[in-house]
Order: C-alpha cells, then structure tokens, then sequence
C-alpha cells in the first residue's frame, strides 16, 4: 500500500507532466472508481492548474474543483497504456493521456468543489513547518492509546502506514504496545525525529517497493534496502542481535525488538 513517501513521488511526477494539461475528454471503465455527481459536466474542459499531497491523498486542482485521488492497495497514474485494470482514463488536449491503473479497484477518484473540505478530518502533516516537537509531545500527552495505531490513526498525524511507523518506533526505541501518553518526552523528541527523517529519506529513495507500488512509467523505489525491522521476523536486530519479533496488532503484521525497544505502559 503507498503511503506519504510514495504518494510524495507520484505527485512530484504528476507536477512535472500534467500541470498546465486541458481535459478534453473522459472514459470511466469501471465506474465505482469515479466518485462524482456529474463526471462529464464536472471534470471534462478543466485546466490542471496544480497537483499536491495531502497525507495520502493527491489532489488534482483545476481552475475550478478538483480531482482527489486514493491510491488504496495497487491504484497507479500512469501516462503508459496499461494492458490490463484501466479504471479511469483523462484525455488531455494536448494528445497526451493519463490512465488510473488499479488492479484491486478499492482506489478512487473524486471530483469535489471544494478540496480542503473533503480533506479537513486528517491530521498534521508530519513533514511540515506547524509539526514541531512540541506540538507532537502534546499531541501524545492527551492520548491514553498504543503508540502504533495511533500513529496509524490518518485524523491523529497523515500519510503515516505500517512500515513507517515499524521503523520509526525502532529508531525511536518505543514498543509499539506502548501507551502514547506514557512516553517521556525525550523519546517522543526522538520519535518525532525518527519519523521525520524517516519519510525524508524514503521519499529522496522515491519509496519502498514491497508490493504492488511503482510510479510514472513502472519504476519502483528502493527504500525497501534501508529497512531495519519490517519484513525481517526472526532476523538479528541490526542494533543487538536479538531476534526480530513479528506480532498482529489490529490485523496488521507489526515488527520491533523487544531489546532495543522500551515498552512504557
Ligand atoms: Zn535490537
């Protein structure tokens, strides 16, 4: 599933080859994946006057309204035919075309008037200039939660997914049981670090492929390389060499080591 990073890479590659495109037509293969009153009406002679992320969301603006669009588990922009799972396809005036590939279909595309409304239950974006470590500390204090899905929690903090937050309570030294308001705010300094730097990282790799997750024309990310608990159950920590302990937290496969990591509960 893409999270920040990857959206981040796709968004930056929409910038540089969709901005400033006329939509001269509109082909709707599979219809749940468009989202839209009127799809025609609403979305056909729009300009693409920008494109953004905002947590896992990108956000397609025209001169008015605006497409928002949910990768989910394998939804993929492409300029490229794609043979098969072709769900929506923008036809630009330019000749060029955009094709939303998705082989699940749980991704969607939705056509709103106003973005920022349809996106205002998400959380702060943890890369920006208002994410301070303060804020975080505060943000922690108020929550009687476990630290992992609370960081999965989108209307808590956005863009953050499974393997990001495995890699950040490990870089921060945090069970993932552990009690959000329990942390000491030195570890949380630590937390909010790991998760900057972290994402940071991950997008300069242009994100992790570790299934179903590739962008412009079918290239993977190589973040994938730099993991240090996801995937590696019953491998030596990298840290102390005590095996890698996989367990389920609310249905998703969560890594750490119970050496390095410090339960606060
Ligand atoms: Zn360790």
């Amino acid at each position: 599933m893409p999270e920040l990073p990857e959206v981040e890479t796709v968004v930056r590659g929409l910038q540089s080859t969709i901005v400033g495109e006329s939509i001269a037509d509109l082909e709707v293969p599979w219809e749940k994946s468009l989202v839209a009153n009127d799809p025609y009406e609403s979305i056909v002679g729009k300009l693409i006057t920008y494109v953004h992320r905002r947590a896992k969301y990108i956000v397609i603006q025209f001169d008015i309204g605006a497409l928002v669009v949910h990768l989910r588990m394998t939804g993929k922009l492409t300029p490229v035919f794609p043979e098969k799972h072709v769900t929506v396809i923008l036809h630009f005036e330019s000749g060029r075309t955009l094709y939303f590939q998705d082989t699940r279909k749980f991704g969607r595309m939705e056509y709103t008037d106003n973005p920022e409304e349809l996106l205002e239950h998400i959380g702060p974006e943890p890369l920006s200039d208002q994410f301070t470590t303060q804020v975080f500390y505060k943000m922690l204090t108020g929550k009687n939660r476990l630290i992992k899905p609370l960081l999965l929690d989108q209307s808590f903090l956005a863009g953050l997914g499974n393997i990001y937050v495995d890699e950040a309570l490990f870089q921060a030294g945090i069970q993932p049981l552990s009690i959000a308001s329990s942390i000491p705010k030195e570890r949380s300094i630590r937390l909010h670090s790991a998760i900057q730097s972290i994402l940071a990282e991950s997008i300069k790799a242009q994100g992790t492929t570790v299934l179903n997750y590739s962008h412009g024309d079918n290239q993977s990310g190589t973040y994938q390389a730099a993991l240090q608990v996801y995937g590696r159950k019953d491998q030596p920590c990298l840290v102390c060499d005590t095996p890698i302990i996989k367990i389920k937290m609310g249905q998703r496969g969560t890594h750490y080591c119970a050496q390095c990591q410090k339960l606060y509960k």
